[in-house]
């Protein structure tokens, strides 16, 4: 009997990549989501790679009735909750917008799974280590306050799966994700950012493909070799493997506590210039740049330690830097033909 998994926000980036990986391991997934940060592209990639249709249905998790209804209507073994807000900027700018979104929707995620004992992935960040005071970050560093609503709904998401795993008797794992980038192999899934993008790879795609004139890299003297930022940039699809992994663990019955949580990166820090030149060295291009003050609220370095997640998961990355960058060039550049047609 196959295990079914609910996939809150399943069209977007990352719950897309998850659902091809988890129907490839022979799971049966839902997709939920209220498109409102994404459109159809990655949906229609997911069923191009799978040649089928996982279920679709457009549905909204602050919906509390809609929500008890779903949970109703379906054996539902496993629910990975991505559907959320994620614009730290615009956190900052419409913190009610992030509380109301961002929390409703995953109170009514915990209060159906309880009712019904579905076991609960969330996808947290490294956001909660905020400026850590060692590298590499284990599952044991300190949180530190966040620095934005959006990190903050993380950190208070985590919480609110602690205390009801503690209280209710169910299952959890938290995952944090450190710098998810790249697409699938396939270039039929990938990011897709509305607007000018916040994050560094969609930016320099885009700037390599000629959408945008010029990347900014935020500050080149900060304490560190080459004086940019040090962050762990983690593949998207061995990000969406670990999510897998945490899933069986789940439904297998093989927590050794029934709330755990797991660092998802590759252990290697990377500068943002590094990142730069593997970009334009495995693509073979150069991409104009220019050195920019500090975005304010960046963190000098952070990086994981992933141990935990390859002792009791399984777990670890196998895709290499410059494998994931020509990924994220490769789907840029199907976006950019499907623009052309
Ligand atoms: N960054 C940059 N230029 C950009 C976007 C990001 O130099 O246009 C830098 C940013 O300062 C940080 C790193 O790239 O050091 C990763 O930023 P991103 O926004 O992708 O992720 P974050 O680590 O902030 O979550």
């Amino acid at each position: 009997m196959k295990k079914t998994v609910l996939v809150s926000g399943g069209a977007g980036f990352i719950g897309s990549h998850v659902t091809v990986e988890l129907v490839q391991a022979g799971y049966d997934v839902i997709i939920a989501d209220n498109m409102s940060n994404c459109d159809t592209t990655n949906y229609e990639g997911v069923c191009a790679i799978l040649g089928y249709k996982p279920l679709f249905i457009k549905m909204d998790f602050c919906d509390a009735p809609a929500v008890e209804k779903l949970f109703a209507e379906h054996k539902i073994d496993a629910v990975i909750h991505f559907a959320a807000f994620k614009a730290v900027g615009e956190s900052v700018a419409e913190p009610l917008m992030y509380y109301k979104n961002n929390l409703d929707s995953f109170l009514n995620v915990l209060e159906a799974s309880r009712k019904s004992g579905t076991n609960v992935l969330f996808s947290s960040s490294a956001t909660v280590y905020g400026e850590p005071d060692r590298t590499p970050v284990t599952e044991q560093s300190p949180r530190k306050s966040a620095t934005s609503p959006y990190g903050n709904t993380k950190q208070m998401c985590e919480d609110f799966l602690r205390d009801c795993v503690a209280a209710y008797g169910m299952h959890g794992i938290a995952l944090r994700y450190f710098n998810p980038i790249g697409a699938h192999p396939s270039a039929l899934i990938g990011e897709l950012p509305r607007g000018v993008p916040n994050n560094l790879v969609p930016f320099i795609t885009q700037t390599a493909i000629g959408k945008r004139a010029c990347l900014s890299i935020f500050g080149d003297d900060y304490p560190t070799p080459d004086g940019t930022c040090l962050r762990d940039y983690i593949d998207v699809v061995d990000l969406a493997k670990a999510h897998v992994c945490a899933v069986s663990r789940m439904v297998e019955g093989r927590m050794e506590e029934p709330y755990e949580i797991y660092n998802i990166g590759t252990g290697r820090p990377e500068s943002v210039l590094e990142l730069v030149q593997a970009f334009e060295k495995v693509n073979g291009l150069k991409l104009n740049y220019r050195i920019a003050p500090r975005r304010p609220g960046d963190v000098t370095e952070v990086w994981a330690d992933p141990s935990l997640a390859q002792e009791k998961l399984g777990w670890k990355a196998t895709r290499t830097v410059e494998e994931t960058l020509a990924s994220a060039w490769a789907w840029e550049k199907h976006l950019a033909a499907k623009a052309a047609e």
